[in-house]
């Protein structure tokens, strides 16, 4: 799929909440595939007259935090083979956590563009606590609320001038 721009992160950072509203009415659930692909959830969004395609990589169900991590891993593995730009989101409120670092680890060696998107900053005032997320060596952060719709023009900008 080309334009695919692939939503990842940790559990509850808010990665459904930016594909719904991204996508807004125009989801069109195109995987069913065994496996993998089971939960990944495509869409699509348009912006100044430009269109792409959305998947929203989350749905991992995991008992311990062993397996945890290696869904992540795994999650993370499958955006970037399949993927032209990430958005790595990460949550404001919890700040940096274990998970963010791993997954940064990763996403610092590819060769894809990788947007680092600071959720759940809901008014300006909270987007002075997520200048922490400049230590996960993937540049400033995004700021967005994924529930109110903030930032989210800007973050569109930024990933057309990227894809
Ligand atoms: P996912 O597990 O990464 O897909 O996260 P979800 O999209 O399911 O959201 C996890 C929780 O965070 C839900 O309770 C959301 O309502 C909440 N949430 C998502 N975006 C925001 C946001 O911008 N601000 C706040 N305050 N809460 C948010
Ligand atoms: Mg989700």
């Amino acid at each position: 799929m080309a334009n695919l721009v692939a939503i990842v992160g940790r559990p509850n950072v808010g990665k459904s909440t930016l594909f719904n509203r991204l996508t807004q009415s125009r989801r069109a659930i195109v995987s069913d595939t065994a496996g993998t692909t089971r939960d990944r959830q495509y869409g699509k969004c348009s912006w100044n007259g430009r269109e792409f395609s959305v998947v929203d990589t989350g749905g991992w169900v995991v008992k311990s935090d062993d397996i945890f991590e290696d869904a992540i891993r795994q999650q993370v593995r499958v955006a970037t083979d399949e993927a032209d730009l990430i958005l790595f989101l990460v949550d404001n409120e919890t700040g940096i956590t274990d998970w963010d670092e791993d997954v940064a680890k990763i996403l610092r060696r590819t060769k894809l563009p990788v947007i680092l998107v600071a959720n759940k900053v809901d008014n300006s005032g909270e987007s002075y606590s997520a200048a922490e997320f400049y230590g996960l060596g993937l540049g400033d952060p995004q700021c967005i609320s994924a529930a109110t719709g903030g930032g989210t023009g800007d973050l569109l900008d930024l990933i057309l001038t990227k894809l």
